[in-house]
């Protein structure tokens, strides 16, 4: 070898050593939150064992424990025992999926078989780098990634085939904590066979879930609390496509897509979990029905009874059985009645009148550690404040007198 190409060699060699180190040192100076490839490389937080009320900037359950310093839930904490299973983690489950997590339950079971698409961008929750990923998978990581306190098991499946409703179905028995019920099914799905499957497994079960949907045009939605036996079910009053037996793959035209809006499933997501809320901790009034009409800002709000002829078998059975139940319970509803009457008054928004008379009235309040912000003038008779009347009467004669010799 000449002496000129084992420079020309050793030159080279020092050249890409340069090179090579100036990539090391680019890639150390990266911030830790920045994506590389497209995959999130960004920081995590380990678990937390309790819940706590502390209030400091790393606490992420403080403000959710506030609740009950402000008198809205007894023990937040009971989220934590909680299993809420979301069959459908499109635009509206997914958000549901969300706000659970953020909220700190004890476990979600998603069900889905659907796949993450640049089309699903005007929603919420998914992003670009996630498509042609399997939507439950593509949540669990996020969710996982938002709070790992929360269990999540996932299924990726469409569970209107009969294998695929056994695993629903096994699932709902022993999804728990403790392998046993979940406490709570939300259905966000999109059509209405999946709607049909869900409710027939929770007809026989008798699992208390809730459905919700929004339209095609979507500017509306709704949600709906089904206690099997209490509520008219999915198959009570069923839709005319169902009435009718109808395939709905035979509605749905080529090229023509339903509409959607963030907002909208959004709101209804929000209402949704909301609900859910309510239920799981007993706070609040849980809705039956409640609508929402976007173009107009419309709430409706009302209770649908079940059929008694209704199609499925076991929601017969369930509305005889709530039938029964209710007949052993009449002195206790009553009782709540009574109570309910006198909390709201009888208006609507359950605004009391507070008669100042009656809280002037009142000497002492009745809890430890409270009192009145100013003192009230005592009313009594006694003796001593009796005599500047008197004195007033007297000097009153005194003046007619002097009127009189006028
Ligand atoms: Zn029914």
């Amino acid at each position: 070898m000449s002496k000129d190409l084992a420079d020309s060699i050793s030159d080279l060699r020092k050249r890409l050593n340069i090179v090579a180190n100036g990539f090391e040192e680019t890639l150390k100076q990266q911030p830790p939150n920045q994506e590389v490839n497209g995959k999130a490389n960004l920081p995590t937080r380990q678990k937390i064992a309790e819940m706590s009320a502390e209030v400091s900037d790393s606490n992420p359950y403080s403000r959710l424990m506030a609740l009950k310093r402000m008198g809205i839930v007894q023990d937040y904490g009971r989220i934590r025992e909680k299993t809420v299973m979301v069959v459908g983690v499109g635009g509206v489950g997914s958000v549901v999926a969300e706000m659970l997590t953020r909220c700190g339950v004890g476990k979600l079971i998603l069900f889905d078989y659907d796949k993450v698409e640049m089309a699903n961008m005007n929603r919420l929750f998914y992003q670009p780098h996630q498509s042609g990923l399997s939507k439950v998978e593509a949540s669990k990581e996020t969710l996982l990634h938002i709070n790992p306190d929360v269990e999540i098991e996932v299924h990726n499946m469409n569970i209107t085939t009969v294998e695929n409703f056994n695993i629903l179905l096994d699932r709902i028995r022993h999804g728990s904590l403790k392998n046993e019920k979940v406490d709570l099914v939300l259905s966000c799905v999109d059509n209405f066979e999946a709607r049909m499957t869900i409710n027939t497994a929770c007809n026989e079960e008798n699992q208390i879930w809730m459905e919700s949907g929004v339209s095609e045009n979507a500017v509306s939605g709704h949600i709906q609390y089904i206690e099997p036996g209490r509520n008219a079910c999915f198959a009570c009053l069923p839709p005319l496509v169902v009435a009718s037996n109808i395939d709905e793959k035979t509605l749905k035209k080529d090229g023509v897509c339903a509409a959607s809006l963030p907002t909208t499933m959004a709101v209804v997501a929000g209402f949704l979990v909301q609900n859910t809320l309510k239920y799981l901790l007993e706070f609040g009034e849980v809705s039956h029905y409640l609508g929402y009409n976007a173009l107009v800002d419309f709430f409706p709000k009302q209770q649908i009874l079940p059929n008694p002829t209704c199609d499925d078998r076991y929601c017969r059975q369930r509305q005889q059985e709530y039938k029964e139940k209710k007949s052993r319970e009449v002195p206790k509803e009553e009782a709540k009645k009574e109570e309910e009457t006198i909390k709201h008054e009888d208006n609507e928004w359950g605004i009391e009148l507070v008669d100042e008379s009656v809280v002037e009235e009142k000497s002492q309040p009745s809890l430890d550690g409270i009192k009145f912000a100013y003192e009230v003038p005592q009313t009594s008779h006694t003796e001593q404040e009796d005599q500047p009347i008197q004195k007033s009467t007297q000097d009153l004669s005194k003046l007619m007198q002097q009127l009189k010799n006028l």
